[in-house]
């Protein structure tokens, strides 16, 4: 069997963080897998966040009105991506399965995460108008999005003061990952680190690791609601789940 390539993109500041034991959880468990394991530390790395013009060497098409899109689809074509972005783009192309550790902020990713998902995944490299969704480019690639929260569960269900975790996903995991054809398996939720037992925080790993142990067999048929899927019973399913109660056990650890 060949050896299946992992990349986490990892975005905490601190490597004393519950976002870094989580982390760290995932390189140890993978690798006792024999899974070739890299990660992208983007605060280590200082991975600018911003879209700009100097994402591209030498002279941009049009100046006067700079179009991120249509100029990093010209410079991809041309090889002439800065090479930060180059360097991802090459660590994205060969993973089996990327894992994005976070801790939430303001109901998504924070900015420098962003900034990876805004600057890495270019047009034609990582979609096109042709090739998205159950076509997209990332079709055989699996990705999950594991995270921590300050929220507990409660408050992100459908009537709690947050809304449905589901909900506030959906443009993270249809938007960015789906849409470039990602199968996006179920999201790894830690609830409230910050407010756990110690006892709770353990557990909260132990469940992570033992994930871990079977994350490579698991199909990322969970999320199947988009416009061009064919109308299967499972979509529809999966479409009333998300407008009413939430997903028992979303793969959530509970503390
Ligand atoms: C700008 C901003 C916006 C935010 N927006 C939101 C939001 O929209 N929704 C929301 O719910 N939250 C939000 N938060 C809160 C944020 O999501 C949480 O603070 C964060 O997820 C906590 O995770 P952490 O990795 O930083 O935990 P930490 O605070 O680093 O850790 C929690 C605890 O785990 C301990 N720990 C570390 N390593 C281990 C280990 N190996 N074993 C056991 N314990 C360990 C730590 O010592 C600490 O006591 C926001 C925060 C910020 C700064």
């Amino acid at each position: 069997l060949a050896e299946k390539k992992v990349l986490i993109v990892y975005a905490h500041q601190s490597a004393g963080s519950f976002s870094a034991a989580a982390k760290e959880a995932a390189v140890e468990v993978l690798k006792s897998k024999d899974c070739s394991v890299k990660v992208s530390d983007l605060y280590a790395m200082k991975f600018k966040a911003t879209a700009t013009a100097e994402d591209i060497t030498g002279e941009v098409k049009n100046s006067e009105h700079f179009r991120y899109a249509e100029e990093t689809k010209l410079a991809w074509d041309e090889g002439r991506l800065s090479a930060d972005i180059t360097e991802e783009q090459r660590k994205l192309q060969e993973a089996d399965l990327v894992i994005f550790q976070f801790p939430m902020y303001w109901f998504t990713v924070p900015a420098i995460l962003k900034g990876w998902f805004d600057r890495v995944l270019t047009l034609g490299f990582a979609f096109t108008k042709e090739k998205r969704y159950s076509n997209g480019i990332f079709k055989k690639t699996k990705a999950l999005l594991s995270f921590t929260t300050g929220s507990q569960e409660t408050m992100f269900s459908p009537t709690g003061i947050n809304g449905d975790m589901n909900v506030t996903l959906w443009p993270l995991q249809n938007g960015i990952l789906h849409y470039c054809g990602f199968q996006v398996l179920a999201p790894q939720i830690f609830w409230a680190p910050a407010d756990a037992a110690p006892e709770g925080r353990s557990a909260m790993l132990a469940a992570w690791n033992t994930r871990l142990q079977g994350l490579l067999d698991e199909n990322g048929t969970w999320l199947l609601i988009a416009g061009e899927e064919p109308p299967m019973l499972k979509e529809v399913q999966d479409t009333l789940r998300l407008l009413s109660p939430p997903l028992e056990g979303l793969s959530a650890v509970k503390t």
